[in-house]
């Protein structure tokens, strides 16, 4: 059709052994596990859990808290990057790890290297559209920033914030680069 222009993108997403992953990557992930035990989630009853890696090779992690309001609930990525940036100032995200499940749930790293399993990748926990928003937003422009999400059967689904969202809004949009601080701080 004339003056039809059609954009197609493609999402990427690998499942991996929890062995597969490096000793940082495991690291990630246990964090985020530990994290998600102090999730404040009396309304959902889902607990959720996140670490990321700064640019700085650091570890900073956080949970979801909920609050009777709901709409004052901060989601566990976004808890996990605000700490980053609390310790370090506005800073890029190398990999994020995150975990999740109902309160019952007891999710754990898969160790037995003969299973993998998934059916669909969204069994994975999947960071929502706000917290990708919230992640792109430290990836500095990084499209390669790793996701590592467990799944229910102690895998990992692996894929990049590009995967997650493609077409992003971000500070290049408005002309801002928190990678230069003097942007950030007056
Ligand atoms: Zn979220």
């Amino acid at each position: 059709m004339a003056g039809v222009k059609t954009f197609s993108y493609t999402v990427t997403a690998t499942l991996a052994h929890f062995a597969d992953l490096s000793a940082s990557e495991q690291e990630l992930v246990y964090a985020a596990l530990n994290a998600r035990r102090n999730a404040q989630a009396p309304y959902s009853h889902y607990f959720v859990g996140a670490a990321v890696r700064s640019n700085k090779g650091t570890l900073h992690t956080g949970c979801n808290v909920e609050r009777c309001s709901y709409t004052q609930t901060t989601h566990a990525e976004q808890n996990a990057i605000d700490n980053m940036i609390a310790h370090w100032g506005p800073s890029k995200i190398e990999t994020i790890a995150i975990v999740g499940g109902p309160a019952s749930a007891t999710p754990a790293p898969n160790l037995n290297p003969l299973i993998t399993t998934l059916t669909h990748p969204e069994e994975a926990t999947l960071p929502c559209g706000h917290c990708r928003q919230i992640i792109w937003e430290n990836c500095f422009g990084d499209h390669n920033v790793t996701i590592l999400s467990l799944t229910p059967h102690g895998d990992i689904l692996r894929a990049t914030i590009r995967d997650f969202l493609p077409m992003c809004f971000g500070p290049d949009q408005l002309g801002i680069d928190y990678a230069n601080r003097s942007a950030t701080v007056i």
